[in-house]
């Protein structure tokens, strides 16, 4: 790289030319080209194509180019993981940072076993309590460190899908790391309470609903959107459910929420709210081309009916289900199915108080898990992984205007992994090789709308330290004062770093 300026926003005169590397465009027609540049200007790409057809571009510019050198390198369009939540303030309660060492008895997750569907419920209702006990400055500690795994994963634009933050904290990380996010509430407004006959209402509606509007209604903000959703379909009141389809259709915005996750989830939302979950969805006028139906693997078959003609988008997270207990691609193939009977279906990687597989190991994940389900290596490529983590997963957040595939005119956003070391000596596709023994840790250069933001693997604009040492006095204040933990266990566990 010629200028190693890596400052947030790009000023329209200014160009970067990532050259030579193995591009995957990962447009419709997945376009290569395997000595490849890509050019942008002002943020945006202007040329995309064989290295001598993007020079003779830039040698037309006046902007000042800086370069990227991409030799020995592959590049991907930014990763965009649509199904995420910020949770990071939570990792020293339920049998987080406080376990001992040598604990290694992994008992079943309330995720696990088909799901403990009314300790899930009164689980996902506390959260509202948690955020509510993060000062404004521990929230944007915590999820600036948060943001910054995502970044440093390759992932460059977020979906979150309700977290245990504040928006304005979330909105403020954003902004300071340069990644761009479509932000959310944690809208949960009901429990599914042992030994009752139905839902009980846990939150004043109204409010649930003005906290979501006043996001939505604010002025916008570069590289931040507002997607509404709501957290469950077993902690979501009918009349939430209707306000929320209310301000979906008024703000012409999509739509996210976990439904039909888990195998014991159907009997238990019929019993307490009166339908199956899908079904649900529908009679709220939440169902439609709109919605992000997060894992929706338990379904019945009217349900995979009312998801097929409604055109919703899939999200799935292959690389989280095993070590959650959940099971939602194997035990019923729907999510396969889906995505063969031609809805989308993207991945993402959910998250929990410790980082999950990021977008490249959900690509692996996908990769080998459709294809060994279906007996048949070609239901997903490495190719149709990667249009998985890009394109259709762009689609599913609806920015797929802006990014999701190198094209021009669309955000510079990309990711450079090198490919020079024996993994993949003599392999053609380095992608499959990337797949097969790479990860998350391999990504070396992020750039969003052209700002280079990570390279090397190490953040351009942030100081990696500060950050980590601020995320621990914030997760520190916020566990001893809020969350009650113990000086003394307070002490064992950060004293010791
Ligand atoms: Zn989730």
């Amino acid at each position: 790289m010629s200028d190693s300026d890596g400052g947030i926003g790009n000023p329209d005169g200014r160009a970067t030319l990532v050259r030579g590397g193995y591009v995957h465009t990962a447009d419709a027609a997945d376009r290569l080209h395997p000595v490849g540049s890509v050019l942008a200007l002002g943020g945006r790409i202007v040329a995309v194509g064989d290295v001598a057809e993007v020079d003779a571009v830039a040698t037309g510019l006046t902007a000042e180019v800086r370069t990227v050198d991409a030799g020995g390198m592959m590049v991907l369009p930014g990763l965009v993981n649509g199904h995420w939540h910020e949770m990071f303030a939570s990792r020293v309660a339920f049998r987080g940072a406080l376990r001992p060492p040598s604990d290694v008895d992994d008992e079943p997750g309330f995720l696990a076993r088909g799901g403990a569907m009314t300790q899930v419920s009164a689980a996902f209702d506390s959260f509202n309590d948690m955020i509510a006990g993060l000062t404004g400055e521990e929230a944007v500690a915590i999820a600036r460190y948060s943001l910054w795994t995502q970044l440093r994963t390759g992932a460059t634009t977020l979906g979150d899908t309700g977290s245990l933050n504040r928006p304005d904290a979330m909105i403020a990380a954003a902004g300071d790391l340069g990644i761009r996010l479509s932000v959310s509430t944690w809208a949960a407004d009901a429990v599914c309470a042992p030994g009752e006959q139905r839902y009980r209402r846990t939150r004043d509606t109204d409010r649930v609903l003005a906290d979501l509007e006043a996001l939505l209604s604010a002025p916008p903000r570069e590289r931040v959107r507002v997607r509404p959703s709501a957290l469950y379909v077993a902690n979501m009141s009918d009349e939430l459910g209707r306000g929320l389809a209310d301000l979906v259709g008024r703000y012409d915005t999509r739509f996210a929420t976990h439904v039909a996750a888990l195998r014991n989830e159907s009997d238990v939302v019929r019993a307490y709210y009166g339908a199956t979950p899908v079904r649900r969805l529908a009679d709220l006028g939440l169902l439609s081309d709109r919605l992000m139906a997060v894992h929706c693997a338990f379904v019945d078959d009217e349900e995979r009916k009312l998801l097929l003609d409604a055109r919703a988008h899939i999200s799935q997270s292959p690389a989280k289900y095993g070590p959650s207990g959940e099971s939602s691609l194997s035990e019923t193939r729907v999510i396969s199915d889906l995505a063969e009977s031609g809805l989308d279906v993207s991945l993402s990687t959910d998250a929990g108080p410790y980082p999950l597989g990021g977008m490249p190991e959900a690509m692996r994940a996908a990769w080998q898990m459709h294809n060994e389900m279906a007996a048949d290596n070609t239901r997903v490529r490495p190719s149709g992984a990667l249009a998985m983590a890009t394109r259709i997963a762009a689609r599913g957040l609806g920015w797929d205007d802006e990014v999701g595939s190198l094209e021009v005119g669309k955000q510079a956003d990309l990711v450079l992994v090198p490919t020079t070391d024996w993994r993949y000596l003599l392999n053609p596709r380095p992608l499959e090789a990337f797949l097969t023994l790479g990860g998350s840790i391999d990504v070396d250069t992020v750039i969003v709308g052209g700002d280079v933001l990570v390279q090397g693997g190490r953040s351009t604009t942030l100081d990696e330290t500060e950050l980590e040492r601020e995320y621990l006095a914030a997760l520190r204040s916020y566990s001893g004062r809020h969350l009650r933990i113990p000086e003394e266990a307070l002490r064992r566990v950060f004293d010791a770093l």
